[in-house]
């Protein structure tokens, strides 16, 4: 099995292309878009349909609307899809409505149309089979390039697809790309190969951190879970924070590492302070040494050294998490000296998405990193093994 690309569909001169996107973009209080990374990453996949005169129709969410609501319109997204591409964009009132279908109806070869924000219609996030019916009448064929969005079976990303045949029906460039490192890269790395695994909480991260496991040689944990970890090693960590409920698991995933001979990195040093704020008094101090009523919140500078060691001889690095509090800038050095380790590394260095992607842009490494995922929940969810309903849909059979 393997997943259909765009590359194998027979597109033509005059073909209509349903293109579902994910534009899902963050605003300014001004509806300015503050980040077009998303934008910019499904250009290929529209211009390859252009290359072919297609008639593209767009279509993507953008925030949780509860209905029509203007604030979440995705006008925005038209305007800079218009400087990105150099080209008009016409842009539709609704999403299935009578200004929708007036004009895919007069799309010319060439030509790119934007529907409205998809989540505008209830019956997207219901997977609702008869709004999916709609949306898949606007185009011949069908291409899902909105990774960020494949983890969930909405209308726009399962159930449309049961109104295509295998012919009619592929991964964009940016999913392939998504697919390819995240998931294939990953079952057959370049060894040495390190995941380093940070963030606020383990049970957010507690099924990737299993199933990454058995295939790394070395893993960091940092950022608030690694509490959790050193509290199951019996060491006091003050007011840091710590799930109490997930020390058990801790120490088996410990445990397992050993069995394994995967090499377990934590946190030597902290950034502790009384409270969880910026402008709150600082300590640096060893893990043996936080204070009872002090938190940690960054990692400290005898860490980075000793993970920056650590990660001299690896050929491939997934980072998914920060090492702590990094929208704080009293917090972010311990993140923005490891982004630069990493930054240096020979190594394949795969981003996998939402925060640490943040983090990257901020340590102004992005042009160093070998890949950078646009999704996060998506991103995690692959990286836990887990099918995705979006992937799933455009699987097929490889040919004899
Ligand atoms: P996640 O969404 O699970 O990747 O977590 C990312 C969040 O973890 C970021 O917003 C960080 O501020 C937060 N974080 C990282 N380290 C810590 C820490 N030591 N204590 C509390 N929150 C943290």
């Amino acid at each position: 099995m393997h997943i259909k690309s765009i590359k194998e569909l027979a597109l033509e001169p005059g073909s209509r292309v349903f293109i579902r996107c994910d534009f899902n973009v963050p605003l300014d209080e001004y509806g300015n878009i503050t980040d077009d990374r998303r934008i910019r990453a499904a250009l290929p996949t529209i211009r390859y349909c252009l290359d072919h005169d297609c008639k593209v129709i767009l279509a993507s969410h953008l925030g949780r609307p509860k209905g029509f609501d203007p604030k979440y319109s995705l006008k925005p997204v038209a305007k800079r899809l218009h400087t990105l591409l150099k080209q008009e964009i016409a842009m539709a009132e609704d999403v299935i409505g009578e200004d929708a279908k007036a004009k895919v109806e007069s799309l010319q070869d060439g030509e790119v149309l934007l529907l409205e924000n998809l989540r505008f219609e209830p019956g997207e996030t219901k997977n609702d089979p008869k709004f999916a019916k709609e949306l898949s009448q606007f185009g011949e064929f069908y291409i899902n390039d909105a990774f960020g969005v494949s983890h969930r079976a909405h209308a726009s990303v399962e159930a449309i697809t049961k109104y295509y045949d295998e012919d009619h029906k592929a991964a964009g460039f940016l999913l392939l790309k998504e697919i390819k490192y995240l998931y294939k890269l990953l079952e057959n790395p370049t060894r040495p190969f390190m995941a380093i695994i940070g963030g606020s909480k383990v049970s957010s991260k507690l099924g990737a951190l299993i199933n990454l496991l058995p295939k790394v040689d070395k893993m960091i944990i940092g950022g608030g879970m690694a509490f959790t970890f050193l509290k199951a090693l019996g060491e006091e960590v003050g007011k840091s924070l710590v799930e109490d409920d997930l020390v058990d698991e801790a120490r088996n995933i410990m445990e397992e590492a050993k069995k394994l001979g995967v090499k377990l990195y934590l946190p030597v040093d902290f950034v502790v302070a009384p409270k969880f704020s910026e402008d709150a008094p600082v300590k640096f101090v060893t893990f043996k040494e936080i204070p009872n009523d002090w938190m940690g919140l960054d990692i400290g500078l005898a860490s980075t050294r000793l993970f920056r060691e650590a990660l001299n001889d690896v050929q491939t690095i997934l980072w998914n998490g920060p090492m702590g509090v990094f929208e704080m800038d009293k917090f972010a050095r311990g993140s923005i000296k490891l982004a630069n380790y990493v930054a240096e590394s020979y190594a394949t260095k795969i981003i996998g998405g939402g925060d640490t992607a943040s983090l990257i842009s901020k340590a102004g490494v992005d042009d160093e990193m070998t890949f950078i995922s646009t999704g996060g929940g998506a991103s995690l969810e692959l990286l836990e093994g887990k099918e995705l309903p979006g992937i799933k849909a455009l699987m097929v059979e490889d040919q004899q």
